[in-house]
């Protein structure tokens, strides 16, 4: 299915990004991981970089190859982590990533975005999100000030804006053929779900007791494999919930289905 295709996933050590990787490579593509840490056994081509700051972003950029056919942006810090560091790593940091990976991408390149249930709400944070439009790793630390975004907020806001933004792509790059969409876990069983169970305290219970159980990263991998093959072709910017039926089941109570 993705025969022949040079694919980045960043996040590779660990979780989602390690079992998008391993399904990647089964499914034929060329896959250079990217992590901050170093994974433990790794297929194929790894560069380390540290996704929450330019210049590291620009010495990846400058290591990568022409012609890539896609990019799925999973590295991310969970809600338990200093808001700046995860409005960095969410948000600035992979926008930054994938706006100066453009010139090296080939035309039809796919681009994939881990975003999360936690930003479906996004549409209530429209002013804060237009607001952090354009927003520069040194701004971050005043920008989460201005606009009150501590705590578990800063995981909330980076989902939030991170699917607007694929929203807001679903166009940009179409003369290119180049797509961006997005997937939207709910929770999945990896280092950081305790993170969120921490977080969400009483609510994340009460989450859980509606499924049949946690996600795995092998429920998550496929439909980001999905969105980087040619088989998906005309979706764009559109952002997939993949929850076991959490995000229907909010749908529903909110409705009076
Ligand atoms: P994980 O902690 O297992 O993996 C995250 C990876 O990101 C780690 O390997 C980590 O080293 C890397 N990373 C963190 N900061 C980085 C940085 N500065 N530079 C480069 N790499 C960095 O977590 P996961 O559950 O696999 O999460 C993957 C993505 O899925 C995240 O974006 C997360 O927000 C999202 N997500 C997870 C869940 C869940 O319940 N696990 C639910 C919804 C969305």
């Amino acid at each position: 299915m993705l025969q022949g295709k040079k694919i980045i996933v960043t996040g590779t050590a660990s979780g989602i990004g390690a079992a998008t990787a391993a399904l990647l490579s089964q499914q034929g593509a060329e896959v250079i991981g990217v992590d901050i840490q170093r994974p433990a056994q790794f297929k194929g081509q790894f560069v380390q970089a540290d996704l929450s700051r330019q210049d590291s972003i620009d010495a990846l950029v400058a290591a990568l190859p022409q012609g890539l056919n896609g990019l799925a942006n999973i590295a991310g810090l969970p809600p338990t982590r200093p808001a700046p560091a995860v409005l960095r790593v969410n948000l600035v940091g992979l926008k930054y990533l994938s706006t100066q990976l453009l010139p090296k991408l080939a035309d039809g390149a796919a681009i994939v975005n881990l975003a999360s249930l936690a930003g479906l709400g996004w549409a209530d944070a429209k002013d804060t999100i237009l607001a952090a439009d354009g927003l520069g790793f040194d701004e971050v630390d005043a920008f989460c000030q201005q606009h009150g975004i501590e705590g578990a907020r800063s995981y909330f806001f980076s989902k939030e804006a991170l699917i607007a933004w694929t929203l807001q792509n679903r166009w940009t790059w179409r003369a290119r053929g180049i797509r961006m969409n997005a997937v939207s876990p709910g929770p999945v069983d990896t280092p950081i779900l305790q993170d969120f169970i921490e977080t969400l305290g009483a609510r994340a219970e009460e989450d859980m007791r509606t499924m049949d159980r946690p996600g795995t990263p092998a429920d998550i991998a496929p439909v980001v494999a999905f969105l980087l093959s040619d088989a998906s072709g005309w979706i764009r910017g559109t952002n997939i919930p993949t929850d076991g039926g959490m995000y229907a089941n909010v749908l529903c109570q909110m409705n009076g289905l």
